[in-house]
């Protein structure tokens, strides 16, 4: 069983009131973003979180660190940086989510991740914040310049550049001619 994303919390589900300060290092589940941008699969993700029992369940409040990395949407360059997310999550039994009558647990903006047993499950959280707090600007810096439409040259360390002047002009002359010899 792939236990990294789980914590026991029987200790927990006991004693309502009671509290636990849990740190987890763990590998990025998959799915975090797109080919061209996202937490990569398998990278390190650490989250620190303090668990509180509540009565219907447990409460999880935390912060998830990983890192975020693709290509700058403009000029192709790859990037690389940390992001950090502030959770708070509301984890009933899971006899209570089977139940039909739908329960309201006015816990609104958080995320519901039914227990797993006696255990907190945190991968769907971690994909589900992460992907939430993806960066939507895929820029290298805010002021990119991305590249030449004309020659592909990185306009960040060309600068600017006219193409009218860098025609060879031999080319031009062999235009000129051929235009005469078809009149
Ligand atoms: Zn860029
Ligand atoms: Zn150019």
């Amino acid at each position: 069983m792939k236990s990294g994303y789980r914590v026991p919390v029987a200790g927990l589900l006991r004693e309502t009131g009671s509290r636990e300060k849990v740190e987890l290092e763990v590998k990025a589940p998959d799915g975090i973003g797109d080919s061209f941008y996202g937490v990569k699969e398998g990278s390190p993700v650490r989250v620190e979180a303090v668990l509180s029992s509540l009565r219907s369940g447990i409460e999880a409040k935390g912060k998830i660190f990983a890192t975020e990395e693709g290509k700058c949407s403009r000029c192709l360059k790859d990037i690389k940086r940390p992001v950090e997310v502030e959770f708070s999550a509301f984890m009933p039994p899971q006899k209570a989510m089977d139940e039909d009558s739908p329960m309201s647990y006015e816990m609104d903006e958080d995320g519901i991740y039914p227990l797993k047993g006696d255990f907190a499950d945190f991968e769907g959280l971690i994909r589900d914040e992460l992907t939430l707090q993806l960066s939507m600007i895929r820029l290298c810096r805010p002021d990119c310049k991305g590249l030449c439409q004309k020659c592909g040259v990185d306009l960040n360390e060309a600068g600017p550049h006219s193409h009218e002047r860098d025609l060879d002009p031999r080319f031009e002359k062999l235009a000129e001619l051929k235009e005469r010899m078809t009149k």
